[in-house]
C-alpha cells in the first residue's frame, strides 16, 4: 500500500518571502510538487499562467466555487484565491508531498479538512523589513502595499494556529529549517505505523 504524501502549508505576511523559499526548496528538494493556485487577481509584470497562478476571470473562479473544484479558497486583499481540489488530492494519493502557498484563512480551512498536515508559519525578521522588502519588491501599487503593511501584525499573530514557525532571516536557512521539519515529519511516529507491524512481523524495512 502506498503511504499517503505530506500535505505542508506555508503561509506568512505579503513580503516574508514565501515565494523565494518555495523557489528554492522546490529546487532542493524536487520530489516535492507545488500546487499552482486560481486567482481573479490581474497577472504581475513576469507572472505566467499555471506557472505563478491559474489566472482566471471572477465567473470561472465563481464555477469553480460552485462545482467543488476548490479545497479552499479566500478573499485576500480584495482578490479571490484557492487551491485546485484535484491536483493536490491525486498527489497525496500517489505518496506524493505537496505544498501549498496560502494565506491564513485557507490554511485554516485546509487545517480543518487534513489534521495531518505540516502548517508552517514564515516570520519576517522585523516589520521595518518587512515593509522594505515589498517596497523593494516594486510589484505592488501603494494602495496593496499599504493594505499589505497594515494587515501584517494582525496576520503575525495566527502564527499560532501553525505547527511550527520560521524565520526568514536568510533564505538558505529557512529553507534549511523547513527541510528538517519535513525531514522529522517523515520519521514521525504517527506517520509510520506501517513500518513498525512489517518489522514486527519480521519483514525487510528499505
Ligand atoms: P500575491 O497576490 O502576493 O501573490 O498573494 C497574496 C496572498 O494570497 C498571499 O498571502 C498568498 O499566500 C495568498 N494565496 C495565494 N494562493 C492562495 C490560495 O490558493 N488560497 C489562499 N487562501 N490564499 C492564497
Amino acid at each position: 500500500m502506498t503511504q499517503q504524501g505530506i500535505l505542508i502549508v506555508l503561509s506568512g505576511p505579503s513580503g516574508a518571502g514565501k515565494g523565494t523559499i518555495c523557489q528554492e526548496l522546490l529546487r532542493k528538494y524536487p520530489d516535492l510538487h507545488y500546487s499552482v493556485s486560481a486567482t481573479t487577481r490581474p497577472p504581475r509584470t513576469g507572472e505566467q499562467d499555471g506557472i505563478n497562478y491559474w489566472f482566471v476571470s471572477t465567473d470561472q473562479f465563481q464555477k469553480m466555487i460552485a462545482d467543488d473544484d476548490l479545497l479552499e479558497w479566500a478573499n485576500v486583499y480584495g482578490n479571490c484565491y484557492g487551491t485546485p481540489r484535484r491536483y493536490v488530492m491525486e498527489l497525496l494519493a500517489a505518496g506524493k508531498d505537496v505544498i501549498l502557498e496560502i494565506d491564513t484563512q485557507g490554511a485554516l480551512q485546509i487545517k480543518s479538512k487534513f489534521p495531518e498536515g505540516v502548517f508552517i508559519y514564515i516570520v519576517p525578521p522585523s516589520l521595518n523589513e518587512l515593509a522594505d522588502r515589498i517596497h523593494k519588491r516594486g510589484t505592488d501599487s501603494e494602495e496593496s502595499i499599504q493594505k499589505r503593511l497594515s494587515s501584517a501584525s494582525r496576520e503575525l499573530n495566527s502564527a499560532y494556529d501553525y505547527h511550527y514557525v520560521v524565520v526568514n532571516d536568510r533564505v538558505e536557512d529557512a529553507v534549511d529549517k523547513i527541510l528538517a521539519i519535513i525531514t522529522a515529519e517523515k520519521c514521525s511516529a504517527k506517520r509510520n505505523g506501517c513500518i513498525i507491524d512489517t518489522v514486527c512481523t519480521c519483514g525487510a524495512v528499505k
